[in-house]
């Protein structure tokens, strides 16, 4: 086992030391809420924490483990994190409030004091596999960022610096897994929003193909993007953790019914005889050099272990965030319609219906929300429908028809996840386009549904940079033995941000 301490750890190590006895569930449980009380304030990683619920858990993980009736359970006695996006059973049948239930906020002041009458599926499913709820990260509002600093409730700060971002929008998350204040977390993806902040932080992020998991019980942003996936200390435990998630769910007419194979076994350590993809586009000007050379030593290390690397092309890359920045907003202002002062959370509590709709939306928005909602009530209204929102559509059938070309020649692509490492709280709020531009590389991968993972590939300027591995539709078992084999031969697997001392 590795000498780091018990939460710096990753799944697979401690999950041995659980089954051999050398720890307990308890122990790792409240090793990870010593990090949460020595970090979670001044890292505003968590928006709510259910620490007695958690012990409980444990105890009753630690009580199955010691009767050997764990088996079958891949997670039993591990505690995790969910981004707030994700609800969690807060009420019963009745709508009284169940004791310990989470509330569930998106990150917005419009849900502030939501409490939800059912669970997301993929939080039923970490459930079933042992896992302990720790409790719900700090997020952009609504998903929508990349930096944090978005959310309602305060920015997230990087605990490999905290003067910087931990990207976003599922910010939280990933800093509450490189800070070890859970073993892994989930994110949601809808644009770069688990591999860019896995980028940032020095953690192993994945966004599965559109339709691998579930998105019941996930708080929309946008349908035909959003995707829910891990974050966590290495590939194997993404491989892990995706394992309980995915499947169908005839909850979401958008899951897929297909089987799904062992991630596990599929993490060989081997390469060779694989064909890489390197596309020329995806090294845009903006790239910081320390970023650019990292990525491409990732690139070379692969090619050592014998994949044979093949220079590819994806010509619309470029036209990915215009496009983006149609259907997401489109869909979002579809989506948040349902935030109007009756349904959910926060009302102004005007006399006059429209009057109460106009000031709870006023004031229950943050500025980035309003903006999005602009933008796609613009782009779906009767005069520029088919001048924008078609036009976008169009493009989009390009970029995957793009995509779909070039993983016919190879069997996986490289490329960076992010074109800069974590830059400085408050340096980009003022410029949009210069925050959008942080998901450049990370969402033509949503746009084209494919899977994509991020995986650390050394430090520049002493911050994480990521490596990102994409692949075809519903073959997540390739993409994760490319991104396993290139960590265990690159050596930044044991890679933990020095916190800062209490
Ligand atoms: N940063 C992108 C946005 O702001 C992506 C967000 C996400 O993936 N949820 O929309």
């Amino acid at each position: 086992m590795s000498g780091l301490p018990l939460p710096d750890r990753t799944i697979t190590e401690v999950a041995e030391a659980l089954r051999s006895g050398e720890t307990t569930s308890r122990e790792l449980t409240d090793a990870c809420l010593e990090r949460i009380d020595h970090h979670a304030e001044r890292l505003n990683t968590f928006l709510a924490i259910e620490a007695d619920a958690a012990r409980r858990a444990a105890d009753e993980a630690d009580a199955a483990l010691k009767r050997g009736d764990g088996d079958g359970r891949s997670l039993l006695g591990i505690p995790y994190a969910l981004k707030d996006i994700f609800v969690t059973r807060a009420t019963d049948e009745e709508g009284q409030a169940l004791p310990g239930g989470l509330p569930t906020t998106a990150g917005s002041r419009i849900l502030a004091g939501f409490r939800s009458p059912y669970a997301s599926s993929a939080q039923e499913r970490l459930e079933a596999a042992g896992a302990i709820l720790i409790g719900k990260t700090n997020c952009d509002e609504f998903a929508m960022g990349s930096s944090n600093e978005n959310s309602a409730f305060g920015p997230v700060h990087n605990p490999w610096d905290e003067t910087t971002v931990p990207g976003g929008s599922s910010g939280g998350s990933a800093a509450a897994v490189a800070s070890g204040q859970a073993l892994f977390a989930l994110g949601t993806d809808t644009g770069g929003s688990i591999r860019q902040p896995a980028s940032l932080t020095g953690t192993v992020g994945m966004k599965p193909t559109y339709g691998r998991v579930s998105r019941y019980g996930m708080v929309a942003f946008a349908s035909s993007l959003d995707q829910c996936g891990p974050l966590a200390h290495s590939v194997r435990d993404v491989a892990l953790v995706l394992g309980a998630l995915a499947g169908h769910d005839p909850r979401d007419s958008t899951s897929v019914d297909t089987p799904v194979p062992d991630y596990l076994a599929a993490l060989t350590g081997e390469v060779r005889g694989l064909r890489l993809g390197v596309p020329r586009e995806y090294f845009v000007a903006g790239m910081e050099p320390g970023v650019e050379s990292a990525v491409r030593a990732g690139v070379e290390t692969l090619r050592g272990l014998g994949a044979e690397i093949v220079d590819v092309s994806l010509p619309s890359t470029d036209r990915g965030l215009a496009t983006y920045y149609i259907i997401a907003p489109a869909e979002a202002s579809a989506n948040l319609a349902r935030y109007d002062g009756v349904r959910y959370g926060l009302s102004a509590g005007a006399d006059e219906l429209w009057d109460n709709y106009e000031r709870t939306r006023g004031t229950g928005f943050g500025d980035e929300v309003k903006r999005r909602v602009m933008l796609g009530t613009y782009a779906l209204s009767a005069g520029y429908y088919d001048a924008y929102y078609v036009k976008a559509q169009q493009v989009r059938t390009l970029i995957k028809a793009e995509f779909d070309d070039v993983l016919t020649g190879v069997d996986a692509i490289l490329a960076p996840t992010s074109p800069t490492v974590a830059f400085k709280i408050g340096a980009k709020v003022d410029d949009p386009l210069a925050m959008y531009l942080n998901d450049a590389c990370t969402l033509p991968v949503n746009i084209a549904g494919l899977p994509g993972i991020s995986v650390p590939c050394g430090l520049s300027d002493g911050l994480p940079v990521g490596l990102q591995v994409i692949g075809r539709a519903f073959d997540e078992a390739t993409v994760l033995r490319v991104a396993d084999a290139y960590e265990r031969a690159a050596g930044f697997a044991d890679l933990r941000p020095a916190l800062a001392a209490v």
